[in-house]
């Protein structure tokens, strides 16, 4: 492989690991300059762009280049002054056709991004229940409205949902959408040329501010410091802010100090990996609109394959639909199958089938027995076993892990969890052995 087309793909899959935001605004303008005794030098459009790289992006960028070469290979950022990579320190933000915010612009919201499209399970329930609750009670109730959870899971669908559902209902609400990571790049320009005064005023004026993806403060101390007095001044006049995270306040320690008096009057709330029925939903959602015919078993057997982050979720499907209308083949699992291959990383740490195998070795059972029917008392008790450390070792829904017994009801589920800790409670040596299968699990 040459080495643009190695530069090309480790692109694609990063694309799909970090933020969108944070792909557009520092991976995107990168082009690999040189490969040379194991060292890929990735050309850059300035030194700050080269600091920036190095500190926060060098292992994913590592990892996916191991993804693509199977080698590890050295990497080296380069502002090279005769090569043009395009110029990209200010992030060229899609220009609103919405009323701009004093002047300035903001991120247009994504139209696709309503509440209408977010389909609800358990994991988002409350999250989406909050977000409209704040959508139509701009500034009364929830302010501000902390969402927090891991990437791909719907933080930003749902923080633009509320953008727009306001502007529905207030066509002349002045509000901002933008990710942290932006704001902190505008705050370096307004410290540079002297603006910081334009800058306070611009986020000042809004009734609505949409902060996406506030974890990019962490050790940022001038953003925070900013932030936290915008949020002040927007509070006190009756504004109403939403913040996204991947983690928590009291995980992004500084802002979690200043915030905390504040977030008094606020809530948070957070977004869980998605349930197998939500999974198999959001795909048959994607599908229709793409107007692609997706059958329930497909979708289910993708929804199975794919289950911690819908953005991968839906990267699979729209392989999927490439693959079949470029090839011909018939939509089956073994089609599916090739499309998710390369989208999910082999060493994703919530694997069932890590779990039955564990579970089929300590017992001695074959796997298709410890998948089947059979009620020997040997093999009940590895399959309730096996139940019981998916839902606490890989944390899934009582209905994904009855999919992997052959369609087992969450009942039969919910009472094979019961009869383990039950047992564990009783017999102490039960209880390490359950603790001994789970630590190999783990440590996979
Ligand atoms: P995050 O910001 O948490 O990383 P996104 O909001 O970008 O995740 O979501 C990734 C993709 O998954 C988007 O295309 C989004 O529309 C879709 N998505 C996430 N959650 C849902 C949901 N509950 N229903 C429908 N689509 C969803
Ligand atoms: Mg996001």
């Amino acid at each position: 492989m040459n080495s643009e087309r190695v530069w090309a793909e480790v692109l694609e899959l990063l694309k799909l690991r970090v933020n969108p935001q944070a792909f557009q605004t520092w991976l995107a303008p990168t082009r690999v300059f040189n490969m040379v005794n194991g060292t890929v030098q990735v050309a850059v459009p300035n030194n700050f762009f080269a600091d920036w790289l190095q500190h926060h992006y060098r292992n994913e960028i590592a990892n996916a280049l191991k993804a693509v070469t199977g080698r590890d290979l050295q990497i080296e950022f380069l502002v090279p002054a005769d090569v043009k990579v395009r110029p990209a320190v200010t992030p060229q933000p899609t220009v609103s056709a919405q009323p701009t915010v004093n002047g300035a612009s903001q991120f247009k919201l994504k139209s696709r991004y309503t509440f209408e499209t977010f389909i609800v399970g358990e994991s988002n329930r409350l999250a989406w229940a909050a977000a409209r609750n704040v959508a139509q009670n701009l500034g009364k109730v929830f302010n501000p409205l902390f969402i927090y959870g891991g990437v791909g899971l719907g933080k930003t669908h749902l923080i633009q949902a509320i953008g727009n559902a306001a502007l529905t209902s207030h066509p002349g609400l002045r509000l901002c959408y933008t990710p942290a990571e932006v704001l902190f790049l505008e705050l370096i320009q307004a410290i540079e040329k002297n603006t910081r005064l334009e800058f306070k005023e611009k986020y000042r004026g809004l009734d609505l501010l949409l902060l996406d993806d506030v974890h990019y403060l962490v050790g940022k101390e001038s953003l925070q410091e900013e932030i936290f007095y915008t949020f002040n001044a927007l509070q006190d006049a009756g504004s109403q802010v939403v913040f996204t995270s991947d983690r928590p306040p009291k995980d992004i320690p500084t802002l979690q100090e200043r915030l905390i008096s504040r977030l008094g009057s606020g809530l948070v709330v957070d977004i869980q990996p998605p349930e197998l029925e939500t999974r198999v939903a959001i795909l048959l959602q994607r599908a229709k609109q793409e107007n692609f015919e997706l059958s329930e078993d497909i979708a289910c057997y993708i929804a199975n394959r794919v289950r911690s982050n819908i953005r991968t979720l839906e990267a699979s499907l729209v392989r999927l639909i490439a693959m079949h209308s470029l090839t011909g083949r018939p939509v089956n699992a073994e089609l599916a199958e090739a499309a998710i291959k390369d989208l999910i990383q082999h060493d994703d740490p919530l694997d069932p089938t890590r779990v039955i195998n564990q579970v089929a070795e300590h017992f001695q059972v074959p796997v298709p027995e410890l998948k089947g029917t059979s009620r020997t008392k040997r093999v009940a008790l590895a399959r309730q076993v096996a139940m019981y450390l998916m839902r606490n070792v890989l944390n899934l829904s009582l209905k994904d892990i009855g999919f992997h017994f052959g369609g087992k009801d969450h009942t039969t589920v919910m009472h094979a969890i019961e009869k383990i800790n039950g047992l564990k409670s009783r017999d102490p040596m039960f209880a390490s052995q359950i603790e001994r299968i789970s630590r190999l699990i783990n440590n996979h």
